[in-house]
């Protein structure tokens, strides 16, 4: 589904991505892990079509991405969730999940798509009609990864869902990630949880300085502390 050739990337002058090589198949959860600055967000940022510059080859779904502009991305099915999560303060959960639908494939059946984001987030369903900015941090991430589930994307890209959020709310969250691979969704999860985001995933990669150094099952990096430590300890 997601094919990423030798991409390069720079900010100014600064080199950050140094020929990154992944995979992503249809329906796999593959964690994308590594240091801080390791180029991990860079990655995804590259995929959505937000840095201006990156070189190399990006494929979804037969489609050359890095020739496209980033909203035309978004149209191809990708659907992105940023570490610093977005959604509209002034308004409600619902109608924060209503932007996701109004923008999605499945506008005309929005009654239907609220009943099945209610079902995969009860902790949202309690709230529809509370204004998004009450809630805490880690509800809002809940909301803006429901809005990306609205746009019925072919891919969700999610860049450290957990950063900053109570423990509690983070092994919901990763039951959540569980439940949308059931559900068919197909999951790029960049994470600082290595131990908890290797559990969920099918594979992963393990970038450093701009580069993979390990892309292997997850269940192999689990039983693999060293490559954890090495690479991945914060
Ligand atoms: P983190 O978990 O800290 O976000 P990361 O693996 O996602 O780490 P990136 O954010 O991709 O890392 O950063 C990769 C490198 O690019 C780092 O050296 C970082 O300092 C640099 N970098 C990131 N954003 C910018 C920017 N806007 N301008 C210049 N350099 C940047």
């Amino acid at each position: 589904m997601l094919s990423i050739q030798n991409l390069n990337a720079w900010y100014g002058t600064s080199h950050v991505l140094q020929g990154i090589e992944l995979e992503v198949k249809r329906g796999e959860l593959v964690s994308l892990l590594g240091r801080n600055g390791a180029g991990k967000t860079t990655t995804i940022k590259s995929i959505m079509g937000l840095l201006p510059k990156a070189k190399g080859q990006i494929t979804f779904n037969g489609t050359d991405l890095l020739s496209q502009p980033a909203h035309q991305r978004f149209h191809l099915g990708l659907a992105y969730v940023p570490e610093e999560r977005r959604i509209v303060p002034g308004l409600t959960v619902l109608e924060n999940i209503r932007l996701g639908i109004i923008a999605s494939k499945r506008r005309n059946q929005e009654r239907q798509v609220i009943e099945e984001i209610a079902d995969t987030f009860p902790r949202l369903k309690e709230r529809l009609n509370q204004s998004a900015v009450t809630m805490s941090g880690g509800e809002q991430q809940m909301l803006a990864i429901a809005r990306a589930v609205a746009c019925d994307p072919d891919m969700i890209l999610l860049d450290e869902p957990s950063e900053g959020i109570m423990p509690v709310l983070v092994d919901e969250m990763f039951e959540l990630f569980q439940k949308l691979k059931q559900s068919g969704k197909t999951i790029l999860l960049v994470e600082q949880n290595v131990e908890a985001a290797l559990r969920i995933a099918d594979r992963a990669y393990i970038i450093d300085q701009g580069a993979v150094v390990h892309a292997a099952s997850a269940a192999s990096l689990l039983a693999d502390p060293e490559i954890q430590e090495r690479y991945c300890a914060v």
